[in-house]
Protein backbone atom coordinates (compact mmCIF):
# COMPACT_ATOMS: atom_id res chain seq x y z
CA UNK A 1 0.00 0.00 0.00
CA UNK A 2 1.10 3.42 -0.77
CA UNK A 3 0.16 4.56 2.36
CA UNK A 4 2.61 2.26 4.49
CA UNK A 5 5.69 3.59 2.24
CA UNK A 6 6.43 5.88 5.12
CA UNK A 7 6.74 3.22 7.53
CA UNK A 8 10.15 1.40 7.09
CA UNK A 9 9.83 -1.39 9.25
CA UNK A 10 7.02 -3.19 11.36
CA UNK A 11 7.13 -2.76 14.91
CA UNK A 12 5.42 -4.88 17.26
CA UNK A 13 2.90 -1.83 18.62
CA UNK A 14 1.25 -4.61 21.05
CA UNK A 15 3.16 -2.99 24.15
CA UNK A 16 2.61 0.40 23.25
CA UNK A 17 -1.21 -0.10 22.70
CA UNK A 18 -1.75 -2.06 25.68
CA UNK A 19 -0.32 1.31 27.77
CA UNK A 20 -2.76 2.99 26.06
CA UNK A 21 -0.81 4.80 23.85
CA UNK A 22 -1.98 7.18 21.20
CA UNK A 23 -0.28 6.12 18.33
CA UNK A 24 -0.34 9.52 15.84
CA UNK A 25 2.05 9.56 12.88
CA UNK A 26 4.32 10.95 15.07
CA UNK A 27 4.50 9.09 17.48
CA UNK A 28 4.88 6.30 15.47
CA UNK A 29 7.91 7.56 13.56
CA UNK A 30 9.36 8.30 17.17
CA UNK A 31 8.73 4.54 18.35
CA UNK A 32 10.07 3.10 14.96
CA UNK A 33 13.43 5.31 15.47
CA UNK A 34 13.47 3.96 18.63
CA UNK A 35 13.16 0.59 18.23
CA UNK A 36 16.23 -1.67 18.09
CA UNK A 37 18.33 1.79 18.56
CA UNK A 38 21.58 0.98 20.79
CA UNK A 39 22.73 4.61 20.59
CA UNK A 40 21.32 6.03 23.29
CA UNK A 41 19.63 8.81 22.22
CA UNK A 42 18.70 12.25 23.63
CA UNK A 43 15.41 13.41 23.22
CA UNK A 44 16.94 16.35 21.42
CA UNK A 45 18.68 13.69 18.64
CA UNK A 46 15.50 11.68 17.96
CA UNK A 47 13.54 15.42 17.58
CA UNK A 48 16.20 16.38 14.90
CA UNK A 49 15.70 12.85 13.16
CA UNK A 50 11.65 12.40 13.45
CA UNK A 51 11.56 16.44 12.25
CA UNK A 52 13.16 15.68 9.28
CA UNK A 53 9.74 13.53 8.30
CA UNK A 54 7.34 15.64 10.55
CA UNK A 55 8.52 18.93 10.43
CA UNK A 56 5.57 20.85 11.95
CA UNK A 57 5.93 18.22 15.19
CA UNK A 58 6.63 20.12 18.41
CA UNK A 59 10.04 18.81 20.82
CA UNK A 60 7.29 18.55 23.24
CA UNK A 61 6.16 16.01 21.38
CA UNK A 62 8.97 13.75 21.90
CA UNK A 63 9.10 14.53 25.23
CA UNK A 64 6.48 13.75 26.29
CA UNK A 65 6.23 10.94 24.76
CA UNK A 66 9.66 9.85 25.90
CA UNK A 67 8.16 10.56 29.20
CA UNK A 68 4.91 8.01 29.11
CA UNK A 69 7.28 5.00 27.49
CA UNK A 70 9.52 5.86 30.56
CA UNK A 71 7.02 6.49 33.21
CA UNK A 72 5.53 3.03 31.69
CA UNK A 73 8.89 1.15 31.94
CA UNK A 74 9.28 1.06 27.88
CA UNK A 75 12.67 2.99 27.98
CA UNK A 76 14.99 3.51 30.42
CA UNK A 77 16.37 7.06 31.16
CA UNK A 78 20.10 7.09 31.69
CA UNK A 79 21.95 9.60 33.48
CA UNK A 80 25.07 8.44 32.49
CA UNK A 81 25.90 11.88 30.41
CA UNK A 82 26.24 15.05 32.35
CA UNK A 83 24.67 17.26 29.38
CA UNK A 84 21.77 15.62 28.47
CA UNK A 85 19.73 13.06 29.61
CA UNK A 86 20.02 9.78 27.35
CA UNK A 87 16.94 7.43 26.12
CA UNK A 88 17.65 3.17 25.38
CA UNK A 89 14.67 1.07 24.44
CA UNK A 90 16.81 -2.05 25.62
CA UNK A 91 15.03 -2.74 28.74
CA UNK A 92 16.99 -5.78 29.68
CA UNK A 93 19.65 -5.62 32.62
CA UNK A 94 22.78 -4.24 31.06
CA UNK A 95 25.58 -1.73 32.19
CA UNK A 96 26.91 1.14 30.07
CA UNK A 97 30.14 2.70 29.42
CA UNK A 98 30.17 6.67 28.43
CA UNK A 99 32.75 8.16 26.28
CA UNK A 100 33.85 11.55 28.62
CA UNK A 101 34.85 12.74 24.72
CA UNK A 102 32.28 12.40 22.03
CA UNK A 103 29.60 11.03 24.39
CA UNK A 104 28.67 8.03 23.07
CA UNK A 105 27.60 5.32 25.32
CA UNK A 106 27.54 1.73 24.53
CA UNK A 107 26.28 -1.55 26.10
CA UNK A 108 28.01 -3.68 28.43
CA UNK A 109 26.42 -6.83 28.71
CA UNK A 110 28.33 -9.05 31.65
CA UNK A 111 27.31 -10.13 35.17
CA UNK A 112 29.14 -7.84 38.15
CA UNK A 113 29.09 -9.31 41.18
CA UNK A 114 29.32 -6.71 43.79
CA UNK A 115 28.10 -7.38 47.23
CA UNK A 116 27.07 -4.75 49.52
CA UNK A 117 28.58 -5.56 52.69
CA UNK A 118 25.42 -5.99 55.34
CA UNK A 119 27.08 -2.71 57.63
CA UNK A 120 26.51 -0.58 54.60
CA UNK A 121 23.34 -1.76 52.74
CA UNK A 122 21.11 0.68 55.35
CA UNK A 123 18.61 -2.53 55.76
CA UNK A 124 18.47 -2.77 52.16
CA UNK A 125 17.55 -5.92 50.27
CA UNK A 126 19.61 -5.40 47.07
CA UNK A 127 17.89 -6.55 43.58
CA UNK A 128 20.10 -5.32 40.90
CA UNK A 129 22.61 -3.03 39.87
CA UNK A 130 23.91 -0.69 37.03
CA UNK A 131 27.21 0.16 36.65
CA UNK A 132 28.23 3.37 34.75
CA UNK A 133 31.56 3.14 33.27
CA UNK A 134 33.44 5.93 32.05
CA UNK A 135 36.99 6.30 29.79
CA UNK A 136 37.19 7.17 25.87
CA UNK A 137 36.14 5.05 23.23
CA UNK A 138 38.55 3.76 20.94
CA UNK A 139 38.31 6.12 18.07
CA UNK A 140 38.89 8.99 20.71
CA UNK A 141 42.23 7.27 22.07
CA UNK A 142 43.48 6.95 19.06
CA UNK A 143 42.92 10.60 18.06
CA UNK A 144 45.99 12.28 17.54
CA UNK A 145 47.05 14.75 20.11
CA UNK A 146 47.72 18.77 18.75
CA UNK A 147 50.82 19.50 17.55
CA UNK A 148 52.53 21.42 20.42
CA UNK A 149 53.09 24.75 19.01
CA UNK A 150 55.69 27.40 20.84
CA UNK A 151 52.64 28.92 22.63
CA UNK A 152 52.36 26.50 24.60
CA UNK A 153 55.81 27.80 26.56
ZN1 LIG B 1 34.72 8.89 21.96
ZN1 LIG C 1 21.94 0.42 26.88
Amino acid sequence: MRNNSEIKKSIDLGKYREIGLKLTPQRLAILEYLDGNTSHPSAEDIYRVVKRRFPTMSFATVYNTLEILRKRGLILELIIDPERKRYDPNIEPHHHIICIKCKRIVDVYMDFEVKIPDAHSHGFKVLGNHIEFYGLCNECRTERPPLRGKKDN
